[in-house]
């Protein structure tokens, strides 16, 4: 018997996809719609390995999809945790300049965050001192909006409230191509054929594969970021009242090794940003030599690596020795030893990077007439998640 196709298919179930299920029935409660993923279950890439940081939205370049999704992306993400009991805090964020220089572009991101209509404060050093008695810097931003969620934690209860309205999700299935007719979609999968009219590919870290089977990846390639991590020692919990951020390097679109106040009530270090040979290789166990190829055989990898050179090699020593690690948090906080850093997950960014060897600043959605791709979703899209849903429907994109 031939299966009736879905209205709706989506493919991978972090945050984004999970996001647009939810924003989708409620513009078509009746839609037949399936979520499928790999995994056994949801928010194990990417979403259930960040930082947990709602950003307020101060770095992004004006008027990009990133600034302005993120903007309205922190009040869907608090109104829906209200709603649903989900934890989450407004703790407020300040970024440190620790000397002359990163003070001068302190003042830039100061600005910046006035032009995307964020709150943010001038903070002096002894008005720091003040509030943050273990950190050290000439000068900080506030950012009081930002906050701190357990993204898995929204995931889970999507999961099942959409359970509640009759979606169907199957986990454990693995996409292996998709094939676009004119009246439908087909999806071969691990567990047999999946038709629909409408498919949502965001598969995170194996977008530009997906994308690839649509013909759709020409001119980009996902790059794996590994994002190392540590607990701070139990008496380190309350080490900060606000989340603390050096000021970013120039040019990079990583926010450097900060400390984070986790929901949880404990504090975590990092995370660094090394390029990973394996895309979900988060135990560095094994050689993964399909995603090696796939990185090293991309002309823009090479591009990429050329221009970053010394970043590079500054990331990988701080990622084999917890001394160099060290040496980036005492930059701004003295109070912390290589003793009191514990072992917690490790993260990989899927970073898309352009033939020419740039990484792809804004979110990148391509459209055919019956697929809906996310192809770069990186930081700040978990904040932006809701949003980005929103955007898709508002632009006709769905
Ligand atoms: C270290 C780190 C720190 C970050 N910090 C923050 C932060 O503090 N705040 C913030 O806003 N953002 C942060 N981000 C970014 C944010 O986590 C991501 O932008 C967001 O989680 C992307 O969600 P996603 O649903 O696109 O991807 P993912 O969560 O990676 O989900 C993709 C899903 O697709 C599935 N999939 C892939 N291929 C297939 C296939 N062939 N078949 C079936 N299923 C498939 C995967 O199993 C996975 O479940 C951070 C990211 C990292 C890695």
């Amino acid at each position: 018997m031939t299966q009736k196709p879905y209205d709706y298919c989506i493919i991978g179930a972090g945050i984004i996809g999970l996001t647009i299920a939810h924003k989708l029935l409620d513009r078509h409660p009746s839609a037949r719609l399936i979520v499928i993923d790999k995994e056994t279950g949801p928010a194990q890439h990417q979403t259930g390995r960040n930082s947990g940081v709602i950003h307020a939205g101060v770095y992004y370049t004006p008027g990009s999809l990133k600034a302005t999704l993120c903007r309205k992306g922190v009040p869907t993400i608090t109104d829906f945790c209200t709603k649903h009991q989900v934890a989450f805090e407004q703790c407020g964020k300040l970024i440190v300049a620790v000397d002359k220089d990163e003070a001068a572009r302190l003042n830039g991101l100061y600005e910046r965050g006035l032009q995307n209509g964020i709150q943010v404060q001038r903070i002096s050093g002894a008005q720091m001192a003040e509030i943050e008695p273990a950190i050290k810097g000439v000068s900080a931003i506030l950012s009081p909006t930002t906050g701190i969620v357990d993204y898995a934690g929204i995931c889970h209860k999507l999961v099942d409230l959409l359970t509640a309205q009759g979606v169907t999700f199957q986990f454990g299935t693995v996409v292996t191509d998709l094939r676009e007719l004119s009246d439908e979609t087909i999806i071969e999968t691990s567990q047999g054929v999946i038709k629909t009219a409408q498919l949502i590919v965001c598969a995170g870290l194996q977008a530009d594969r997906l994308a690839d089977m649509m013909g759709l990846a020409d001119d980009f390639r996902i790059l794996p970021f590994r994002g190392e991590y540590f607990r701070l020692a139990e008496k380190h919990n309350a080490i900060v009242n606000h989340l603390i951020y050096p000021v970013p390097k120039p040019g990079l679109p990583f926010l450097g090794v900060h400390l984070t106040k986790m929901v949880g009530g404990y504090t975590t270090v990092g995370p660094n940003a090394v390029l990973s040979l394996g895309r979900e290789d988060y135990h560095r166990s094994f050689f993964q030599p399909s995603d090696t190829w796939r990185t090293i055989s991309y002309p823009g990898f090479w591009k990429l690596i050329n221009r970053f050179k010394s970043a590079g090699v500054s990331e990988l020593k701080r990622s084999l020795s917890k001394a160099a690690y060290m040496k980036e948090v005492h930059r701004y906080c003295t109070a912390i030893s290589v003793e009191d850093l514990q072992p917690y997950r490790t993260g990989i960014r899927a970073q898309a990077v352009d033939l020419q060897g740039n990484m792809i600043d804004d979110f990148l959605i391509k459209k055919t007439a019956r697929s809906v791709h996310i192809c770069n979703a990186p930081s700040p899209a978990a904040t932006s998640a809701f949003a980005i849903a929103d955007h898709l429907f508002e632009t006709g994109q769905l």
